[in-house]
């Protein structure tokens, strides 16, 4: 019962954050009260509302203009939801991961509406990255080397233009608060999710930070030693 309220908030937080980001963009006020179709500008019922059940009772069409609805909200909340019944907790470094993952989330979504992402927003949370270090081991040199070749193939492939600036940079505070296995693991299912969209959407430039936080919120969830849990 317990987690089943922690998955239910999990798909309200990850639908609040969307909306905070969407009105953000299109300049809209964010305490005007009641959300509206993108396209027929047709305000929202409740039901429409509801994370992940109200895209499946509109068969993925909205109701008023019958626009197709994107699958990226639902998608989300869905895992939004699964991580949060794992880490929504009283445990301070459980908290702080799902911190890292609203932050992800915010970003994916600047990344998913604009393909940039605010400068203040990457900054604050690098330096929330940086803190996460100090709650780890101490790196061994090996790790230390490891890093560094990672950083200087990261920033190579920001100046081929491979990777974004604001993918890299987000890389780099991975790597900061998790270390180097786990950025490379992240990097690569990230990566693979990437390729596989590429075959069937066809577009000529995909965000890159929705995979890296769809691929953390999903491994964090599943594997979560491998965060330090
Ligand atoms: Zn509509």
């Amino acid at each position: 019962m317990l987690l089943a309220g922690k998955f239910i908030l999990g798909t309200i937080i990850a639908s609040f954050i969307q909306c905070l980001v969407w009105r953000q963009v299109n300049h809209v006020s964010q305490f005007i009260a009641r959300s509206f179709c993108d396209t027929c500008h047709h305000s929202l019922a409740f039901w429409q509302l509801i994370p992940i059940i109200g895209v499946a009772l509109q068969k993925g069409r909205c109701h008023f203009c019958q626009h197709k609805l994107s699958l990226a909200p639902p998608l989300f909340e869905l895992f939004g939801g699964f991580f949060a019944s794992r880490y929504l907790t009283l445990n301070l470094y459980a908290g702080l991961l799902f911190s890292l993952g609203l932050w992800l989330a915010a970003l994916a979504w600047f990344d998913l509406l604009t393909l940039s992402v605010p400068n203040i927003l990457l900054l604050l949370g690098l330096i929330f990255c940086l803190s996460l270090r100090f709650l780890k081991p101490t790196l061994t040199p090996f790790d230390l080397v490891i890093m560094l070749c990672l950083c200087l193939i990261l920033v190579i492939f920001n100046w081929r233009h491979w990777l974004g600036a604001g993918d890299t940079l987000v890389l780099l505070g991975l790597m900061l608060a998790f270390g180097w296995y786990c950025t490379c693991l992240i990097l690569f299912l990230a990566t693979l999710g990437c390729l596989v969209f590429n075959i069937f959407a066809k577009v000529a430039k995909l965000p890159f930070i929705p995979f890296l936080t769809l691929t953390y919120l999903g491994l964090a969830y599943v594997f979560p030693p491998l965060f330090g849990v």
